[in-house]
């Protein structure tokens, strides 16, 4: 008896290495669901999507208005980021995309440069520099503050015209967004930067010339299209290119770059909506950028090394949720101010590396994963301008 007891424990312990051996080999491979929170391993390419002003309650209200059917709410990996800038409890979006941009806390209003106003390296430019491919998005105007902080180095956000001639210090790949006018009807000098873009081998068109949908931007030239010639339409008054946008981006770049690219795509509009308070803009803004976020996931999916990086630089309005009545689909919002909050903003991850996002960081710790996730060196190559 003890002969077989002694034996059946050798079985025993036999399988349960083979079973702990298995369940580590899962946990490197097996990426279809919970898998990516351990997930360290190197991305080729990033998307990160910015939500301007989309909080949890923002979120909370797309989610019961899909019913649940929301692409940023599948992703696998979910942490908090804590947003303040330099000397605010609250940020702002330009201090709150510095430091994505750029890793450092900078004073509200700033594009790009430390609170001294020293311009900083952006991750779009290091990356730009080592021929990743590179694009940018918004609906909002492109010289706007978040999409700005990654190109551009200004001491205030209100310098539009000046922002716009940063576009010109970089060979980004791709960007598309409102502002034409910024660009070719200046009010500080005769400039007409579309025509230096052009110089610069961009392939350039406009909400006039022809809607984004129609256009196949050739892949031997770099992109710029102007979708309206300031802020461009609120999504429910017309506006319909933020999905279509990321899908011709990821692909661009990635056929462009050969597999190697950064985009940031920025729903800009949800932070408006919160600004006035207004309950049906947010969640239809929020909607139209959770369509984005699926068409970066749909790429990630296909590609197989993209980090899809999901967040906010902060919240706005202060919005809370509660049933207007019994019906539960029937929401009703209430709103503590009209400017933005510092409550910790979530941020969402799918990919490889998408593990280093769950927990609570600091708003710059997002710059540092996402330069951990593509194995740069520790310290940025120095920028060859500014
Ligand atoms: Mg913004
Ligand atoms: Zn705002």
């Amino acid at each position: 008896m003890q002969e077989q007891n002694k034996k059946l424990i050798a079985i025993n312990s036999k399988l349960g290495l083979l079973f702990t051996l298995l369940l580590l080999t899962n946990c490197g491979t097996n990426k279809s669901s919970s898998g990516y929170e351990t997930d360290f391993t190197k991305a080729n390419n990033i998307i990160l999507l910015i939500g301007d002003g989309m909080g949890i309650a923002q979120i909370s209200s797309g989610f019961y208005a899909k019913d649940g059917k929301m692409a940023i709410t599948s992703m696998p990996v979910v942490g908090f980021h804590k947003p303040n800038s330099y000397d605010d409890l609250i940020t702002d979006s330009a201090a709150g995309a510095t430091a994505f941009a750029c890793g450092v806390k900078t004073y509200n209003g700033a594009i790009g440069v430390t609170s001294d106003t020293t311009p900083c390296y952006s991750i779009l430019e290091e990356l730009e520099q080592l021929n990743y491919g590179t694009g940018l998005i918004a609906t909002s105007t492109i010289v706007h503050a978040t999409p700005a902080s990654f190109i551009a180095h200004q001491p205030m956000r209100i310098m539009y015209e000046q922002i716009a001639e940063d576009f010109l210090q970089t060979d980004i790949d791709l960007f598309i967004g409102g502002g034409k006018r910024y660009f070719d009807r200046r009010e500080s000098d005769e400039k007409n930067l579309i025509d230096k873009l052009k110089n610069k081998d961009y392939y350039v068109s406009d909400y006039l010339e022809a809607e984004l949908e129609l256009i196949a931007p050739p892949l031997q030239q770099k992109f710029a299209y102007f979708a309206a010639d300031k802020h461009p339409l609120t999504h429910s008054a017309g506006r319909y290119y933020l999905p279509q946008a990321t899908a011709l981006a990821t692909d661009f770049l990635n056929k462009r770059s050969l597999g190697r690219f950064f985009l940031v795509v920025e729903g800009s509009q949800i932070d408006w909506g919160g600004h006035a308070n207004d309950k049906e803009l947010i969640i239809d803004e929020v909607i139209d950028f959770d369509n984005a976020v699926r068409e970066a996931i749909r790429f990630a999916k296909r590609d197989g090394n993209t980090l899809v990086i999901v967040t906010a630089d902060h919240e706005c309005g202060g919005m809370s949720l509660m049933t207007a009545s019994k019906d539960e689909e029937d929401i009703d919002a209430a709103f503590t101010t009209n400017g933005h909050t510092a409550t910790l903003v979530p941020v969402f991850a799918y990919g490889p590396s998408a593990g280093r996002f769950t927990g609570i960081y600091k708003n710059t710790d997002i710059y540092d994963k996402m330069r951990a996730a593509l194995q740069l060196d520790p310290v940025p190559a120095v920028s060859s301008r500014k």
